[in-house]
C-alpha cells in the first residue's frame, strides 16, 4: 500500500483499525516514569516542580521583555495544497507543517490570540499566524508534545477536529492526554507512552521521552504524560522535541531512532535560568542536543511568537548563532526560520 494513493478516510480507517501498537520491550511491571499516585516523572525518576515560593520570586522579579512584531512571510497556499517537494512550514512557536511524500503532519497547533486557559489574559501572540487553520491543506496526523497552553490550544484543536466530516485528522498524544480531547467529543485520539510506536505501513509515530512537566491548572500537574515524537514517513524521520530541558535522554533516543533526517528543537524560553534551566534548554544546549540526536539538520522552535519568558524576543537566534560558531556548525544544519517561511527538505539517502 503506498501512503500517496490513500485518501483521508481510507488513512483514518487504517490508523484506526489497522495500525499496531508495540511498545519496546521492558523488564518492570510497571514502568519507571509511571508514579503509584497516577503522576509521572521524568527518566531521571524526578518531577520537575518547583515550589510556588519560586514561582512568585520570579514574578516579582521579572523584567517582561518588550514585544517584538517579526516580518510574517505569506506561504504560498498552491505549494501548500499542492506540494512538489517534501517541505517544511514554520507556522509560529512550536506549530510546523510537515508535508513529506504526500503526508501532511502538523505538531502542536496554535493558531489562538492567546497561550492562555483565559481569552482576555494571559501571554498574548505577538506575530500573526502566517496561517489560518481553514488554509492548511488536508491533515493526516496530528502531534501534540503535552498539554501546557503554548503548545495544547483548545480552540485550534476544536478547529482542526470540525474538519473532520471532510477531511478527518488523526491526533497523536502522549499518556493521559486523551481524556482531555473526549471532554471536548473529539476523536481520532490515539494515546501513546514513551518508547511505544503506531505504525501504518510506511507511516510511524513514536513517542520517546524528553524532561518536562505537565499542568494546565492548579491541581492536574504531571497527571498527564510529556512526550517528544519520531515520525518516519518511509525513508524520511523527523523529530519534534516538544518542550524540554537539556537531558541524557536525547543520546538515548538516537541510539533506538538513528539517522534522523530533520529535528525541531526550542531555543526559546529559557531566562531565567534558575527557574526555566530544568524544564527549557538554552540555544547551547540546544546544539548539545542537536548533536546527541546526531540528525542531520534541526530547526529552532518555540520562540519569537509568545513571550513567556525574561530573554529580549531576538535573542534565541543570536544566542544560537553564537553557539553553533563555538561547535563549529553552520546555520545550514540548524537553522532559525521566519514565519510563514516554507523551507525545502531533501530527499534522504
Ligand atoms: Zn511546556
Ligand atoms: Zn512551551
Amino acid at each position: 500500500m503506498k501512503l500517496t494513493n490513500l485518501t483521508g478516510a481510507a488513512f483514518l480507517s487504517c490508523v484506526l483499525f489497522a495500525a499496531s501498537c508495540t511498545a519496546l520491550p521492558t523488564n518492570e511491571p510497571v514502568p519507571a516514569h509511571h508514579m503509584s499516585d497516577g503522576t509521572f516523572v521524568n527518566t531521571d525518576g524526578k518531577a520537575i516542580n518547583k515550589p510556588f515560593t519560586d514561582l512568585i520570586r520570579w514574578q516579582w522579579t521579572r523584567e517582561e521583555p518588550d514585544p517584538v512584531v517579526f516580518e510574517v512571510l505569506q506561504p504560498d497556499l498552491k505549494k501548500i495544497e499542492s506540494p512538489e517537494e517534501n517541505q517544511i512550514t514554520w507556522i509560529g512557536h512550536s506549530t510546523f507543517l510537515l508535508q513529506v511524500s504526500g503526508i501532511n503532519v502538523l505538531t502542536d497547533p496554535h493558531f489562538s490570540e492567546r497561550a492562555s486557559p483565559f481569552s482576555f489574559a494571559g501571554p498574548k501572540r505577538v506575530v500573526e499566524s502566517p496561517l489560518s487553520i481553514s488554509e492548511l491543506p488536508y491533515i493526516h496526523a496530528v502531534v501534540i508534545s503535552h498539554n501546557h497552553y503554548d503548545h495544547l490550544d483548545e480552540e485550534s484543536i476544536v478547529a482542526l477536529a470540525q474538519r473532520i466530516q471532510d477531511t478527518p485528522v488523526v491526533f497523536y498524544v502522549p499518556l493521559g492526554l486523551k481524556a482531555w480531547f473526549d471532554d471536548l467529543g473529539v476523536s481520532n485520539v490515539r494515546e501513546l507512552d514513551w518508547w511505544e510506536t503506531e505504525s501504518l505501513s510506511q507511516f510511524r509515530v513514536s513517542a520517546v521521552p524528553v524532561r518536562h512537566w505537565s499542568a494546565r491548572g492548579m491541581f492536574d500537574r504531571n497527571k498527564t504524560l510529556w512526550a517528544g515524537w519520531m515520525i518516519d514517513i518511509g525513508d524520511f524521520r523527523f523529530f519534534h522535541t516538544g518542550d524540554s530541558g537539556y537531558s541524557k535522554d536525547f543520546k538515548d533516543i538516537a541510539v533506538r531512532f538513528p539517522d534522523i533526517d530533520l529535528a525541531t528543537i526550542p531555543i526559546g524560553a529559557y531566562d531565567p535560568r534558575w527557574f526555566m534551566k530544568d524544564a527549557h534548554m538554552d540555544p547551547a544546549e540546544a546544539v548539545q542536543v542537536y548533536q546527541d540526536l546526531q540528525a542531520k539538520k534541526a530547526i529552532g522552535m518555540h520562540w519569537g511568537t509568545f513571550i513567556l519568558t525574561d530573554e529580549e524576543m531576538t535573542e534565541p537566534p543570536k544566542l544560537l548563532a553564537q553557539a553553533l560558531e563555538a561547535q563549529g556548525l553552520t546555520a545550514g544544519e540548524f537553522a532559525v526560520m521566519q514565519h510563514g517561511e516554507l523551507m525545502l527538505l531533501p530527499v534522504s539517502d
